[in-house]
């Protein structure tokens, strides 16, 4: 299913144009026109899902595996030493386009400081009623 007024189902089947470095039958993979950092890039799939809960199985097990490779080849070609594959779910998560996108994003040894939180300090009371509110839920 596409949807037609989604700016990621065009980028990713090609009516608009974009740095691609890979594409297949059901993935684009394109370069990040808001860079968090150096050869940030967004893994979308062709099809439109609007986010992790709403993508089909096998779009759900190729995923991943694209994302090793582009990573891969990240830390081949450029002078990363690592990289972060995020996804953000739900506009509270920090997501601002609606169709199922994969940003992986390389690390340098000077930066970007970022994908990170202060840890918390656990109450072991309410990490257990949290686990059990979310085991019920599955
Ligand atoms: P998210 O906040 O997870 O929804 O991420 C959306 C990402 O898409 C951001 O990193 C934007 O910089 C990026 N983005 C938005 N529009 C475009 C576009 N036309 N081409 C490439 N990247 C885009
Ligand atoms: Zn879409």
């Amino acid at each position: 299913m596409r949807k037609d007024d989604c700016i990621f189902c065009k980028i990713a089947n090609g009516e608009i144009p974009s740095e691609t470095i890979y594409e297949d039958d059901m993935f684009r993979t394109i370069m990040d026109l808001g860079p968090a950092s150096k050869g940030h890039a967004l893994i979308l799939p062709k099809q439109h899902y609007r986010d992790l809960c709403d993508l089909d199985r096998e779009t759900a097990e190729k995923v991943l595996p694209l994302a090793a490779k582009i990573g891969e080849a990240m830390k081949k070609s450029l002078d990363c030493k690592g990289f972060n594959v995020v996804q953000n779910n739900g506009k509270e998560a920090g997501q601002t386009v609606f169709h199922y996108h994969v940003h992986l994003i390389p690390r340098y040894e000077d930066g970007p400081d970022m994908v990170s939180w202060a840890p918390g300090k656990a109450d072991p009371e309410e990490l257990k009623q949290t686990g059990a509110a979310i085991r019920s839920a599955l």
